[in-house]
């Protein structure tokens, strides 16, 4: 009768089940039926049964009893269509009556057949009869009078003696565990883990298998691979006498599964069952196709089969896995690059908190480059520079960092700063460096004057206090909880070349220096798409150099200076070309405004005054003049370019100079020049004019042909609208969605932190658009112009060098917007391939 009620199966090799209507734990019990592996025996209701069950139809269970010897207990198990959404705790031992306990007292003595049977009433006291758990007086007890105690509360508080029939016990336990399905909070638990608000509950009734009485014993799970590293070594947990995953507590004094100095183990108590699951656990795992978590009981040295479950992963473990999978054959490697979540690949490319270490809180900000470093606090660069003389890992703290904090994050472990977000500069920075970092930690009172930040709880922390960053998580943590280091090892090497070779679109790095550079050729980006090449100028020498181009006040004076960072341009992208191999690089002209480069505080002008011989009150003066209200709106980018225009001149004269040096050697280079903030046909023409003119004197000194490749960093509204007239002039378009969104929403990039996560907790923006791409806003800018570009110009080449380059679903987006390439941080590399390839396969 039950194989014919779709709603009440019987688990068997043909019955008709699915995932999505009795849910996963039928359905790949049923796996294991057709592996003849030894499950016992099931029944499975559908969400259907399970939902009439908690609107009080209840089923005809005498039918779902029948399916089970006379004898035999039982238990309940949730089984809902995702493993991830929970559901309610299973029921065990269900049949247990007053008959039952003296049959077990005679087979496993009185104490072990009082502790089952009052485990029963409690569980069914609770969640059945719904009874306050204070009735009984703490854990199970293990007398027979306790037990009769036990069962007299009972009927004092229920008004009725405990049930003695399994059927009616398996009832009230279906109803319960029904109804617990559909409460709120179980509810509001699984939609916050992706659930659907109809997510239907399936149930299994299984016939219990002791783990308790003669011979060897007791239950345990056991998997092929270890869940934090995913290398192939047999871990999991087995308990003699005890029933289920459920008792498989972590203070259970577990007993070993193979041989182990330490104690006893189930390989040297039942050889054969060890060996038996064993061959079990590797069967499941190639016919399954996963490696799976074997959930068993061993009954009189005989092995059963409760469960298999995925096994739980690690970022790091889930690469491994997927890899070993398809390395044995199991899964092709398309299947091995998909499943692995591309955005957890940054978190191996790091050390990182290890998942298991104790974690002291002390505030959170904005994790803004992913990593976790320790060190001690100091306040500012020099302090930095000091602590890693002295060989020491420090965390620069500063309100927010500025061109001259550059040197002090080189020297730092990793950077925390008050202001910011995702895209202010110790943020851009810290990425580029691959330097954890936390901003916008305003929860952190900052008094870096005094030397000292107070948490919210109120505790103080001092120069030389030492704290952990989680630059992933936006975390403060106290003190130096375990590390696990970053994992480029040969797994992810492979299945980053599997990912390699399905995708479709490219991946090139946002790199300034030789040391990004190499970073980004260490993770195969196919090119540098954007080389902030002010960025260059933050070493100590160069910005005095630089400091004093800025003051230099007359155009030969400025020619003078300029003809000194000449060398050290050239020898820059000399580097680049070199380190990058043929592969293009996209070099940006100089983008921020001057002042930026001159110091901001006293002692700073102070030294500046000395080193340019002027007064301070000249520096001082020049500075405020420079100054402006809205700095990132105002002389940057091509405006400077237009208004100065010896510096991309010079820059220019660099790279082309570079391109014949490099390009001597081996094969021909062709540099890309890109022009930074365009907003007006005009400003392009102007500059190509001049960079043109550069290309031809140099051509003509050094007697040498070369090309180049002249493009336009959209980054400005007007120049997306305005990219039909901007396109013909240059050879591509890269849009820097950092100014673009900034320029959008005409929201600050560097003081949007502060506000940011209240307006994404209060649903006005869905996520950080400086994080993840706003798809309707910025997005259609970038089809507008990216459509209105190559109508002008068939053939133009079109990328995205924000920030966003490196986030999955932004590169979604440009991907299907026909995009020719991302660039992004050397250290998102890899997860922007491994996102890139998940979309084309
Ligand atoms: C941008 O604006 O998106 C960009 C890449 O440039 P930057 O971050 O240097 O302003
Ligand atoms: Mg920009």
């Amino acid at each position: 009768a039950v194989q014919n009620n779709p709603d009440i199966l019987l688990i068997t090799s043909d019955a008709a089940l699915a995932a999505n209507r009795h849910g996963g734990r039928a359905k790949c019990l049923q796996r294991l039926v057709r592996l003849d592996l030894p499950v016992p025996r099931t029944v499975a209701l559908s969400f259907q049964a399970v939902k009439r069950i908690a609107a009080g139809q209840m089923p005809d269970i005498a039918q779902v009893d029948a399916q089970f010897g006379e004898e035999a207990l039982l238990c309940v198990r949730p089984s809902s269509e995702d493993p991830d959404w929970g559901g309610p705790g299973a029921v065990l031992n269900i049949g247990m009556n007053d008959a039952q306990y003296r049959c077990l007292s005679e087979r496993l003595g009185p104490g072990a057949a009082a502790a089952l049977y009052s485990r029963f009433v409690q569980a069914y006291a609770t969640h059945v009869a719904r009874l306050d758990p204070d009735v009984f007086d703490g854990d199970p007890v293990e007398s027979p009078k306790g037990l009769q105690r036990m069962l007299r509360a009972y009927e004092d508080e229920a008004d009725e003696p405990f049930p003695q029939s399994r059927s009616d016990q398996l009832r009230g336990v279906l109803r319960s565990m029904a109804r617990a399905w559909e409460g709120t909070s179980a509810r509001l638990l699984r939609q916050a883990k992706g659930a659907p608000a109809d997510a239907g509950l399936g149930l299994v009734v299984q016939e219990m298998i002791p783990g308790l009485g003669q011979g060897e014993c007791g239950s345990g799970v056991l998997q092929l691979a270890d869940p934090v590293t995913g290398l192939p070594q047999i871990t999991g947990r087995y308990l003699s006498q005890s029933q289920g995953r459920e008792a498989l507590g972590a203070g259970a004094a577990a007993i070993y599964l193979e041989k182990d100095p330490r104690g006893p183990s189930l390989e040297e108590l039942a050889p054969e069952a060890f060996e038996a699951l064993k061959r079990d656990a590797a069967l499941m795992r190639r016919r399954l196709r996963e490696e799976m978590q074997v959930e068993f009981v061993i009954q009189n040295g005989e092995v059963h089969i409760l469960d298999g479950v995925r096994v739980p992963r690690s970022p790091r473990a889930a690469v491994r896995i997927a890899v070993r999978l398809a390395e044995d054959g199991i899964i092709p490697p398309e299947e091995a690059v998909m499943r692995v979540d591309a955005h957890s690949v940054s978190e191996l490319l790091h050390r990182q908190v290890a998942p298991d270490a104790a974690r002291e809180v002390l505030a959170t900000g904005i994790g803004a480059s992913p990593g976790a470093a320790t060190g001690r606090i100091v306040f500012s660069a020099a302090a930095a520079q000091a602590s890693a003389a002295r060989g020491e890992a420090c965390i620069l703290v500063r309100r927010e960092t500025a061109p001259e904090d550059v040197r002090g994050m080189h020297a730092a472990a990793g950077v925390l700063t008050e202001k910011g977000g995702m895209t202010s500069h110790a943020a851009v920075i810290g990425r580029g460096l691959g330097l954890p970092c936390i901003v916008g930690a305003s929860e952190l009172t900052f008094n870096t004057r005094d030397k000292m930040l107070r948490t919210p709880a109120g505790r103080i922390l001092r120069e030389s206090d030492v704290i952990t960053i989680d630059g992933s998580t936006g975390e403060i943590l106290a003190g130096e909880p375990e590390m696990l280091e970053a994992a480029l090892d040969d797994a992810f090497q492979t299945l980053m070349g599997w990912a390699d070779t399905c995708r479709d679109i490219g991946v090139r790095a946002n790199a300034d220096t030789p040391a990004d550079a190499r970073t980004a050729h260490n993770f195969d980006a196919e090119g540098i798409g954007l080389c902030r090449t002010e960025h260059m100028f933050f070493e100590p020498g160069r910005l005095t150099v630089m400091r004093e181009m800025i003051f230099a006040d007359s155009s030969s004076g400025r020619a003078e200076v300029l003809a000194r960072l000449l060398p050290m341009q050239r020898d820059d992208f000399i580097q680049l070309f070199k380190i990058m191999e043929g592969r293009p690089v996209c070099i940006r002209l100089f983008d921020p405004p001057l002042h930026e480069f001159l110091p901001a505080t006293r002692s700073g002008q102070r030294e500046l005054a000395e080193a340019l011989d002027l007064p301070v009150s000249d520096v001082t003066r020049r500075i405020e003049a420079m100054a402006e209200y809205n700095p990132m709106l105002g002389l940057r980018g091509v405006r400077l370019g237009v208004t100065v225009p010896e510096i991309y001149e010079m820059q220019a004269r660099a790279i082309f100079e570079a391109t014949l040096e490099s390009g001597a050697a081996g094969a021909p280079i062709v540099p890309e020049i890109m022009i930074p903030l365009v907003s007006a046909k005009r400003e392009v023409e102007l500059i190509k004019g001049r960079i043109d003119s550069v290309a031809a004197t140099v051509r003509a000194q050094r007697g040498r042909d070369f090309t180049y490749r002249l493009g336009v960093m959209v980054e400005t509204p007007r120049a997306a609208l305005r990219a039909a007239e901007i396109a013909p002039n240059v050879a591509f378009l890269s849009f820097g969605t950092n100014d673009l969104t900034q320029m959008t929403y005409g929201l600050s990039r560097d003081d949007a932190g502060r506000f940011m996560s209240d307006y994404v907790n209060k649903g006005v923006f869905a996520e950080d658009p400086f994080h993840v791409l706003d798809i309707d806003g910025v997005g259609e800018l970038l089809k507008l112009g990216a459509e209105r570009g190559r109508a002008a110009h068939p053939g133009l080449t079109v990328s995205i060098c924000g920030e966003h380059g490196g986030n999955p679903e932004s590169i979604a987006f440009c991907r299907e917007a026909g995009f020719d390439y991302v660039s992004c941080s050397p250290f998102r590399v890899p997860v922007a391939r491994l996102a890139a390839a998940q979309l084309a396969i």
